[in-house]
């Protein structure tokens, strides 16, 4: 998950990184309050999207007094950067920079460790820089048990070629980026620029930091970073029931155990809907324990999609048995009611078919149909889908 600036402001603070004062705004009325609570003087307004390069974007501007923070505001509020629209801009305390340095903390996976680039040619494009002038790019490979101690931070000064009045104080924020990276369980911790400002401080002035998900049980605090507006209520309403969805552009809703055959049961109704421009609604992998609060679970999600039109039920029975997922559907109906308003094409195959297709077949549905192969059960959810 990749933070706005403001949220990797806020971790940097937490860690004892060095930052400037920041405050969000939505409207340019809040724009200009920040600013005045700010004191008053030189602020900037940066625009709060998760894609790089805003500066040249025109979504970062110097504002003198209050008011021409609420102008640029009004400019920046609404603006699109690289297809993000801008919702916030943070009105953060304006510095004088002396010098731009450019220092990120990243995840090698091909190396299993850690890697540090750090150049005293910051604020550009590093893209750019490390095609460029890869010389000006120090990389120092960091061990994920070890981390970056006094030494390891003096390394990648060095390595850098920091100024030697200045390597004492960018090796420590360095140790406190580290500290922010370990702690917080991120895979990439960037800060661009880097600067030091006139009186001779060291700030980090704008910070990308992504949070790995895997470790997001470690860190319930991670929860509130989550930008609930960006998120398909679809996929933030199956989060909550634990399920495995991701909502696509499409008519036909998929339902399957196992990752792969839902994978494959996507490709197979795109094709089948081919022609008539029938495509799958979504992703949705109900896994092993296939039972009844499950499969009523996964069909409220489904159903919730006012774009789809047919439901493909695809199960192979296999730890859990067909007769046990038929029953899982009959109950589900059961507990939907006319929640379930749209047709059901169900195939199952596996582990105790017969008894399954038998449950389905006694408790004759009138929105299911039991269609005994994947192609056949495809063509004809496309069918249903397709029809008025
Ligand atoms: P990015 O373009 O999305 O990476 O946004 P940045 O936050 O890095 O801002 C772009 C550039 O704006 C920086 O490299 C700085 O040169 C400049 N900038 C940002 N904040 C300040 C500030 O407080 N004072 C001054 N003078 N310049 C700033
Ligand atoms: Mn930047």
């Amino acid at each position: 998950m990749d933070l706005y600036e403001y949220q990797a402001r806020d971790v940097f603070e937490k860690h004892g990184v060095p930052v400037l004062r920041g405050i969000v705004a939505t409207t340019q009325a809040e724009a200009k309050a920040a600013a005045q609570e700010l004191g008053g003087g030189t602020v900037v307004v940066k625009a709060q999207v998760k894609t790089g390069g805003r500066g040249k974007a025109g979504g970062v501007k110097l504002a003198h007094n209050p008011e021409e923070a609420e102008a640029h505001a009004a400019e920046i509020l609404g603006m699109d950067i690289k297809g993000h629209t801008v919702h916030r801009v943070m009105i953060a305390e304006g510095a004088s920079i002396a010098e731009e340095y450019y220092f990120s903390l990243l995840l090698d996976r091909a190396e299993r460790r850690y890697l540090a680039l750090a150049s005293v040619e910051g604020g550009v494009e590093i893209e750019q820089l490390a095609v460029e002038r890869p010389e000006a790019l120090a990389r120092v490979a960091v061990d994920p048990i070890a981390g970056v101690d006094k030494a390891k931070a003096a390394e990648i000064v060095s390595a850098a070629g920091f100024a030697p009045e200045i390597a004492d104080e960018v090796a420590a924020v360095i140790e406190q980026l580290w500290t922010a990276y370990d702690e917080e369980d991120a895979t990439l911790v960037e800060v661009n620029p880097l600067v030091r400002t006139e009186a001779g401080a060291i700030i980090a002035l704008d910070g990308k930091v992504t949070l790995d998900e895997n470790a997001a049980f470690r860190h319930p605090d991670h929860a509130e970073l989550v930008d609930q507006a960006a998120t398909d209520p679809l996929e933030a309403k199956a989060k909550e029931l634990d399920l495995n969805y991701v909502k696509l552009d499409g008519e036909v809703g998929i339902i399957g155990n196992g990752a792969g055959l839902v994978m494959s049961t996507l490709d197979v109704v795109a094709y089948a809907g081919e022609q008539q421009g029938v495509k799958p609604a979504n992703f949705l992998d109900i896994g092993g324990g296939a039972n009844a609060t499950v499969m009523a679970n996964g069909l409220d999600v489904i159903l919730g999609d006012e774009q789809v039109r047919s439901v493909f039920v695809n199960v192979f029975g296999g730890i859990t048995a067909c007769d046990e997922v038929a029953s899982g559907i009959v109950s589900a109906l059961e507990i939907l009611g006319d929640t379930a308003s749209k047709p059901l094409v169900v195939r199952l195959d596996g582990n105790n078919v017969e008894a399954g297709r038998k449950i389905l077949a006694d408790a004759n549905h009138p929105l299911v149909t039991v269609v005994p192969t994947m192609d056949e059960a495809a063509a004809k959810a496309v069918e249903l889908a397709a029809a008025k």
